[in-house]
């Protein structure tokens, strides 16, 4: 997928409640920077986290990070990872 394609890719805004465009979700945040929850919103479309981290300049990726690690996980992420945890907990027995 291009950067032309990928800009343009759309899904339901859980914050908004309306269809978005990717391109909307990288100047949404503070500062026209990136909103904080994109990780979480895009992950199941494409590779966001590569994504961003080619096209955002460092430090602005790292303060993403950092925000998107400080906000309270979702339901989804905390099921993946008490399932990968467990599965370790078995592997290591
Ligand atoms: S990244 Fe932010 S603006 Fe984009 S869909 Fe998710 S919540 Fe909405």
């Amino acid at each position: 997928m291009d950067d032309n394609d990928i800009n343009n890719l759309e899904r339901r805004c859980p914050r908004l409640g309306s269809r978005i465009s990717f391109r909307y979700c990288l100047i949404s945040g503070e500062d026209d920077n990136p909103c904080w929850k994109i990780f979480d919103c895009w992950w199941e479309y494409f590779d966001v986290e590569s994504y961003l981290k080619a096209n955002l300049p460092a430090e602005v990726f790292e303060q993403l990070v950092e925000k998107a690690a400080a906000q309270p996980k979702n339901k989804l992420a905390s099921i993946v990872e008490i399932a990968e945890q467990a599965k370790k907990e078995k592997t290591n027995k």
